[in-house]
């Protein structure tokens, strides 16, 4: 498809889903349910960082949940993928991102790095000599990732800090079966931290697009992720990135991708281009309504599922 045709598709498809009902803010986190809900946008950032956009591409957004990707490649940087894999786990947990009944089941080991409890112990692994290291290096990882654009919002970073008692908790359960490795109030404010950041639907897309390019940020050129880690991470994107709906996803769009509750959502088509959609209102499980029809609509259109035979 040529440079015109992709950015008529991405426009059209914007504008078509831009209005859709259904889903709701999150509410659980106050600032995300005053973000207005009729903001939406999509994005395609490619494997060669040609970028293409439409509606409200360049509103900053919390990042929520798709940090957890961000951590996740860092610790595999710091630790290698079996580390990684021991300390935290590897595996879906098929229910809800912060469940606490999935730690009980499982001996109070998270299992994925992409649900909460799963996502505080790989923050807790990331090397640092203190708290403020922890989190410069978690911050400057997502800039490398995606753009020098993301910053930390210290109004959503208020607005969680000051209502996080669910996760404080999941973290002391951690701590006590030994599946914490740091202080587990330092990895939890960090965690808080790192899922504050504002980003825009075009950097969320070059997030997804440094992933589809083996590691390499297609904007700056410059190689985040060694390769051999990129497989590891789009396995648990495939398997856990959409929370208990990545069954339907996977079955559906088959990409591996990530939602927040913030309202985003990549998609890695690897070796080809990264996908971003933002837009606030979510489904029961924390998914954004119109991202996902917006970017299962450019997926199928574009015929992008890793499982379609050639
Ligand atoms: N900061 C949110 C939490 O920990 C992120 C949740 C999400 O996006 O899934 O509850």
């Amino acid at each position: 498809m040529n440079k015109n045709n992709l950015q008529e598709l991405v426009t059209k498809i914007q504008q078509k889903h831009h209005q859709d009902k259904g889903g709701k803010n999150a509410s659980y986190i106050p600032y995300l349910a005053s973000v207005p809900a009729q903001l939406s946008a999509l994005a395609v950032v490619t494997a060669e960082g040609e970028v293409y956009a439409s509606g409200d591409s360049d509103y900053g957004f919390a990042i929520e949940s798709i940090s957890k990707v961000a951590t996740l490649a860092l610790a595999l940087e710091d630790k290698g993928s079996e580390t990684v894999r021991r300390k935290v786990g590897d595996s879906p947990t098929g229910l809800p991102f912060n469940s606490v009944m999935a730690l009980e089941l499982h001996q109070d080991k998270p299992l994925s790095p992409l649900v909460n409890a799963g996502a505080m112990a790989t923050t807790s692994i990331i090397e640092a000599k203190d708290k403020e290291e922890r989190w410069a290096r978690i911050l400057d990882f997502q800039r490398q990732m995606a753009s020098e654009r993301v910053v930390l919002s210290d109004e959503v970073n208020e607005s969680e800090q000051t209502t996080n008692f669910h996760n404080r908790a999941i973290a002391w359960l951690l701590y006590s079966a030994e599946h914490m490795f740091c202080d587990p109030m330092e990895a939890c404010e960090v965690y808080t931290r790192q899922c504050s950041t504002l980003i825009n639907t075009v950097d969320l897309a070059t997030m997804a697009a440094t992933l589809a390019a083996g590691g390499k940020n297609p904007i700056s050129q410059k190689q985040v992720i060694k390769p051999q880690n990129i497989p590891h991470i789009l396995a648990e994107m495939m398997m856990e990135g959409f929370y208990e709906k990545s069954g339907d996803w996977a079955y559906t769009v088959g990409l591996p991708s990530k939602s927040g509750v913030g309202g985003g959502i990549m998609a890695v088509v690897p070796n080809v281009m990264g996908i971003a959609a933002f837009s606030p209102p979510l489904d029961s499980a924390g998914n954004s309504v119109r991202g996902q029809k917006m970017v299962h609509e450019l997926a199928h259109t574009l015929g992008l599922n890793l499982f379609l035979p050639k």
